[in-house]
Formats: C-alpha cells, sequence, structure tokens
C-alpha cells in the first residue's frame, strides 16, 4: 500500500464520518498478548457502523483486511499488519440471543460461553459445549469451532455475512459456507453478522455447563494461548497434541514461548514472548514431528501479518484441493463479488 493509497482510503472514511485508528496496537486484542501494531483499524459496534465500514472497503478493495473477533485464534507477526481490522465490538447491553421458533439467533460478536449460558437460561440444548470457546460466535462460524463432541456446523442453520468487498449483506445456508475440519469457505473480508442455530429443548439428560467448564480446567492450561495450535492431521494419523507427545515436545521453549507442559498442542505465551518467539516453537515443532513421524503440521492458529514464506509453511494445502476451491468460489459468487 503506498502513502497515496492510504491518503484516498483515509479521506474517504473522514469523508463518510468513519472513524479510523492509525497504528493500533493489536497485542491487547488477543489472547496471546503478543505482536505489532495494524496499520489502521475501525471498530464496529452496530449494524450501520458495519454497514459503512463495508462501503467504504468495497470501494478499496486493494487494501488487506482482518476482521478481528475475541483475538483466541489469532497470531499477529511482531511487524504487525499492514492493512485494515474490523474490530467486532461486544456490549452486553446491545447483543443479546433471539429465540425465533426453536432457533437461537445470535450476533456474530456474542462470546460462545455467554451464548451458552443465555441460550440455557432459555431452557434450550444444544449449545452448552460453547461455554469453553472462549471466542465470539462470528469467529466460531468461521473456524467451525468445536468441542465436546460438536462443532458449530452441526447447529448453524444460516449465517448473515456482509462482504467488506462487494458491501453486499445476504442470508447463506450453511451447506453453502463450505465446512471442514476447524475451517469454513469464509474469507478475510467476510464477516459473519449473525447466525441462527438450531436448538432443542433442555431436559434431564442435557449437558452441564459447570461440567464443560471443570473439564476445561482439568485438561486445558490457562494463562495466554491461543488453544490448539495445530489442525489435527488426516484421520486415522492421530491427534496433533498427541504426535507432537511422542516426539517429547512438552515444554520446548523459544524466549517466552512454550510448549504447554499440560497439553502439548498448546503454545504457552509469558512476559516478554514475541510473536516471533511463538512461530519459533511452531516451526520447531513441525520440523521435529516431520522429521520422526513424516506428517507435517499444519496451523490451527491464523496468522495475520507474517511474510508469505512463513503463512505458506504452516498453511494447510488441503485448501488447496478442488473441493474447498469451488466452495470458495461459490461463496464469492454468493455474496456478488467480481472475480
Ligand atoms: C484457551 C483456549 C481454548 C480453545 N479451545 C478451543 C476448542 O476447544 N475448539 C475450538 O474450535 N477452538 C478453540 N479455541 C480457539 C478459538 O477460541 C476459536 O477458534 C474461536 O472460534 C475463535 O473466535 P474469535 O472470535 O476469538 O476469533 P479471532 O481469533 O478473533 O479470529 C479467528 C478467525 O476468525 C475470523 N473472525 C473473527 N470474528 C469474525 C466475524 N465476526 N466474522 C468473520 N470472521 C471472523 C478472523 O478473521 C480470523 O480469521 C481455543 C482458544 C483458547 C484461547
Amino acid at each position: 500500500m503506498s502513502s497515496d493509497q492510504w491518503q484516498d482510503f483515509l479521506d474517504t472514511a473522514a469523508s463518510i464520518g468513519v472513524v479510523v485508528e492509525r497504528n493500533r496496537p493489536m497485542a491487547q486484542n488477543t489472547t496471546y498478548g503478543v505482536g505489532g501494531h495494524a496499520a489502521c483499524a475501525v471498530t464496529v459496534a452496530s449494524r450501520r457502523d458495519l454497514q459503512e465500514v463495508a462501503d467504504l472497503l468495497a470501494a478499496h478493495p486493494h487494501i488487506p483486511v482482518a476482521v478481528v473477533g475475541r483475538g483466541s485464534n489469532l497470531l499477529v507477526a511482531d511487524d504487525g499488519f499492514n492493512g485494515v481490522v474490523v474490530f467486532m465490538s461486544y456490549s452486553a447491553t446491545d447483543n443479546d440471543i433471539e429465540l425465533v421458533g426453536e432457533d437461537i439467533v445470535a450476533p456474530g460478536s456474542l462470546p460462545m460461553p455467554i451464548l451458552a449460558r443465555r441460550s440455557v437460561a432459555l431452557q434450550r440444548s444444544g449449545l452448552e459445549w460453547c461455554v469453553g470457546i472462549p471466542g465470539s460466535v462470528g469467529g466460531a462460524v468461521r473456524m467451525n469451532a468445536g468441542g465436546h463432541g460438536a462443532e458449530i456446523v452441526d447447529s448453524l442453520l444460516t449465517a448473515e455475512i456482509v462482504s467488506l468487498r462487494s458491501g453486499r449483506w445476504a442470508t447463506i445456508a450453511a451447506a453453502d459456507l463450505g465446512f471442514h475440519f476447524r475451517g469454513s469457505a469464509l474469507a478475510a473480508h467476510h464477516v459473519v453478522v449473525s447466525a441462527r442455530l438450531r436448538s432443542h429443548e433442555r431436559s434431564l439428560e442435557s449437558p452441564d455447563l459447570d461440567a464443560v467448564v471443570t473439564w476445561r480446567r482439568q485438561n486445558q492450561p490457562g494463562g495466554r494461548n491461543a488453544g490448539s495450535v495445530f489442525v489435527n492431521p488426516a484421520q486415522g494419523d492421530g491427534s496433533a497434541g498427541a504426535l507432537i507427545d511422542s516426539c517429547g515436545l512438552r515444554e520446548f521453549a523459544v524466549g517466552g514461548a512454550r510448549v504447554s507442559e499440560k497439553h502439548a498442542n498448546f503454545i504457552q505465551a509469558s512476559d516478554g514472548a514475541t510473536a516471533g518467539n511463538i512461530v519459533a516453537v511452531m516451526q520447531h515443532v513441525q520440523e521435529t514431528v516431520e522429521a520422526r513421524i513424516g506428517i507435517r503440521l499444519r496451523s490451527e492458529v491464523c496468522l495475520l501479518g507474517f511474510a508469505p514464506e512463513i503463512a505458506h509453511a504452516f498453511s494447510d494445502p488441503r485448501h488447496n484441493e478442488p473441493e474447498r476451491i469451488a466452495n470458495a468460489k461459490r461463496l464469492c459468487e454468493l455474496m456478488g463479488e467480481t472475480a
């Protein structure tokens, strides 16, 4: 991005009243708590804000964009991100869930634990597992988040999406979102505004929220991390955590980043950690597992602002399979985007 292109973007933003923050620190908005600045950031607190931002960005399609929810699956490079970050702001007062017939409609910015608790308060079942996911509903749809034997695709009926490339809003059926294990066909410029989720009446057999929370505390580390770092390899090859463990990599550390002692697929950040430390641990884990077991682990955590060779080293080659490419293309067409 040249300075002229940025100036043009900022002038348009000012002319339509969108507040753009320059050089916005990102560390505070991720659970790793590391990383540099975003060149520009906008915070979206209402549907009107989002429409303005979508129109603005659609008029500047060359600008890299990234949507950020709770930052619980995000690693931002130490050099930051030379693009516009769209923050989905959450406010406890205006982000409630709605019961529409049997379905629950939740805003994209709503934290998953709140979705779980409010659903249970409405005597609805099916979303209890969400209490253990520290992300937002939008981030969960993008990532097809899951746990405790369920994932978002099991409950999702439709998602309301806005494209930051065409400015168009559309309600997209779950079948058109190209879900796969810990991912979807949604691109960086697609914002999940809301999700309509299937639910059923709670009964005595329904899962207990406290049991989910207790299981998490017992089996996963606290502190600064982004959950599972590597996506599980193909079925039958074992979990990424078990592979890392079998290579004796628990507690392997670089600077302030360390493979968790409690769960080998988690990397913990401590004071003084940098994104570079975390990536160095990821590289060592990836190389060691590949050398010893012959499986190349790929990142589940989203990398933002890294050099293409780093992003490529961790990117899942399954994204290049014809079916995934076709799904992504179809979704862009549904969102009114030109190639
Ligand atoms: C302690 C811990 C435990 C975890 N356990 C699990 C687990 O059991 N299962 C699991 O699946 N994940 C787990 N995670 C990872 C994480 O919570 C999920 O991936 C979550 O869905 C990410 O949501 P987020 O709002 O934090 O997304 P972010 O980290 O903010 O972003 C992640 C991705 O989603 C996109 N995104 C965010 N919001 C939106 C939106 N509104 N519209 C479109 N795209 C959006 C971002 O652009 C990015 O590509 C864990 C994380 C932590 C820290």
